[in-house]
């Protein structure tokens, strides 16, 4: 698991991002990478270890868009060339990759037939960036289109054209992928939480949907290539995500949580009407029951 952000806005792109990445660090660690786009030039600085290693090399940027990892490493060991963003072989296209794409080698070998790509990682998603480039479709949208479709695996996509602008590209299967934005800000991050303090409501990107987000607005895509309309979400007012800005510890964050994740959960059901189900309409089963025994996975 690896977390991924996005940021399109007149704030400092590198502050944005690093504090987005902050958030998420709990999902991934091992090394970490921005990419800003500045004058039709894609950036990148990116290294082994936690978001506070990369901090110390990241140089000051006036750029206005960019995207950014922190990784679990699932193909290649957590090196500084297995970070993301992965660039294309002329540097047209970077991008996070959050998943697994799991025919990457076949991918990486029809590419190989046809191209004469110096790969630079063993991570799968490099694939990625090189399929995009290598893809004669000139609508950017519709080019990563056509390039999920060839994935087998799951991911949740960001990814920046240096041809366009203050763009940023999203896709998403199996892996969760948010969008918001507020006062000209485009915010993007693998989990809503990220979005506590900068806006009351987000899009979630649902399997095989596609997003352009731009500083000027964000449209979301069919596997057509059709615009769709998609309804913003509340995002749930949680005191705990203040625990998880402020605690360097996740599994202290996790602990204190506790209490008011039972309380959302047992709301859900009983929103849901599940407890019906659960005691078969019996309201008295809950009376009897003296002990509550509690388990989890996961974060
Ligand atoms: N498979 C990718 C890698 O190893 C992304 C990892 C992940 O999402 O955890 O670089």
């Amino acid at each position: 698991m690896c977390g991924i952000v996005g940021y399109i806005g007149k704030n400092n792109i590198n502050e944005q991002l690093l504090t987005g990445l902050k958030k998420l660090e709990y999902r991934g660690y091992d090394s970490a990478g921005i990419a800003v786009l500045e004058n039709n030039k894609i950036l990148v600085t990116k290294g082994k270890g936690k978001i506070n290693e990369l901090e110390k090399i990241v140089q000051p940027s006036k750029a206005t868009c960019g995207i950014g990892h922190t990784r679990w490493a699932t193909h290649g060991k957590p090196t500084a060339v297995n970070a993301h963003p992965h660039l294309s072989a002329h540097k047209e296209w970077v991008v996070v990759h959050n998943g697994i794409i799991e025919n990457y080698l076949e991918l990486k070998n029809d590419l190989l037939k046809t191209n004469k790509i110096n790969f630079k990682s063993t991570s799968d998603s490099e694939v990625i960036p090189h399929m995009l480039e290598a893809c004669h479709v000139k609508d950017n949208i519709k080019a990563l289109i056509q390039v999920c479709r060839s994935f087998q695996g799951s991911y949740a996509l960001a990814c920046m054209n240096k041809d366009v602008a203050n763009t940023i590209y999203l896709a998403k299967k199996k892996m969760g992928l948010y969008i918001t934005h507020s006062h000209g800000e485009v915010f993007i991050a693998s989990d809503p939480s990220c979005f506590a303090g900068k806006s009351e409501s987000f899009f979630a990107l649902n399997d095989d949907e596609f997003c352009r987000a731009s500083d000027q607005n964000i449209e979301f895509f069919n596997q057509n290539g059709e615009i769709i309309h998609k309804e913003s979400e509340k995002l749930p007012v949680i005191n705990d995500y203040n625990v998880l800005l402020t605690n360097e510890d996740f599994m202290l964050k996790e602990i204190l949580e506790t209490p008011s994740m039972l309380k959302k959960i047992i709301e859900t059901y009983q929103t849901k009407k599940i407890f019906n189900q659960v005691t078969r309409d019996d309201d008295n089963v809950l009376k009897r029951v003296n002990k509550i025994y509690l388990i989890g996975c996961g974060t």
